[in-house]
């Protein structure tokens, strides 16, 4: 029996999940995003403006998703900070929980009186408890989480490996990879995952098109497999884990063969194609136009996961499958 975990029958929308807009300190207006990134082949885009959750939801069309989301700061008086991207289940709640009085920007001020910034009063902070607070706070109200630039934010271990109830890491986040070389870290998801965290890996561009130039954008994002494109198609398959980090390589099928245990990849043209699993089981194929792989499963390890690497160096990531999602 063949059991997809990247099923070619879904439509594969591609999306950017962290972007600024004027909203915040963005160049662009939110229509403006729309306008481009839909000129640039995407179909969803998250509107991530800093601290503030705007119902970008009247954008949506039949070619367009935009969700509902906003990235949050956990500051202390040193310069390690956290980043949170949140994204919505309900597109028009703009409640912004985990926000006090403290964590109101001057931006905001300015543009908006505060008063009207619904908000619950918890002034969230850099400390385990606040962070982890946070996350409860926004799980709580249907939020999905991500864990954003570790590089950036000058995060180490301590900073992510007990948190509970993340969505998904950030695994290259485009801006802050142009701004420190060093914000690709598919090396932190497998550390996460080995440690048990069971998330998603998501590319991002964290776009704020700086002066209305374009550094920043087009570089980092997903694939996300719907039924339908609508609001609450994307975010069933974000939670559902039906989605794929890319900033090149497309995978157009996944599936394991349940009764030979076997892998199956076929994806765009690659070098090199990689199975990762929980200690140390790599497999590899090598070639120069390859368009399919596959492995053999190891029953003794909990999950694997699929990375495609292009002649370019650019990579799609998998999250990671768990044998109970596919076994027979
Ligand atoms: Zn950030
Ligand atoms: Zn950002």
């Amino acid at each position: 029996m063949k059991k997809y975990l990247i099923n070619p029958n879904l439509r594969w929308c591609k999306a950017n999940l962290h972007c600024h807009t004027n909203h915040s300190d963005g160049y662009f207006t939110p229509e403006e995003i729309k306008k481009y990134y839909k000129a640039k082949g995407y179909q969803i885009v998250a509107y991530t403006d800093h601290e503030l959750l705007f119902d970008n939801s009247y954008l949506c069309d039949k070619d367009f998703v935009a969700l509902t989301s906003t990235e949050y700061s956990l500051n202390s008086d040193t310069q390690k900070t956290i980043h949170l991207n949140l994204f919505s289940k309900d597109p028009h709640n703009t409640f912004h929980i985990a926000t006090g009085p403290k964590n109101i920007r001057e931006y905001h001020v300015s543009k908006y009186a505060p008063n009207k910034i619904k908000y619950d009063g918890y002034n969230r902070t850099l400390t385990k408890e606040s962070v982890q607070e946070t996350i409860d706070r926004a799980n709580k109200a249907g939020f999905l989480v991500q864990f954003n630039h570790p590089n950036w934010s000058l995060n180490t271990r301590d900073d992510y490996i007990d948190l509970k109830g993340l969505w998904s890491l950030e695994i290259l986040n485009y801006m802050t990879e142009i701004e420190t070389g060093a914000e690709y870290c598919i090396n932190i998801y497998d550390d996460m995952l080995r440690h048990g965290h069971k998330l998603v890996c998501t590319m991002g561009d964290d776009n704020h098109n700086y002066h209305g130039g374009f550094e920043g954008s087009f570089g980092g994002f997903n694939y996300i497999g719907v039924n339908k494109l609508t609001y609450s198609e994307v975010f069933k398959a974000m939670k559902d884990g039906n989605i794929y980090a890319s900033n090149g390589p497309i995978i157009k099928s996944l599936y394991v063969d349940t009764k030979e245990m076997k892998v199956f990849v076929e994806c765009s043209s690659a070098v090199n194609i990689i199975l990762v699993g929980y200690m140390r089981r790599f497999m590899h194929v090598c070639g120069k136009n390859l368009v399919k792989a596959d492995f053999n499963i190891d029953k003794d390890e909990p999950y694997f996961r699929i990375t495609v690497k292009d002649k370019n160096g650019r990579v799609a990531h998998t999250r990671a499958y768990y044998l109970k999602e596919y076994q027979g």
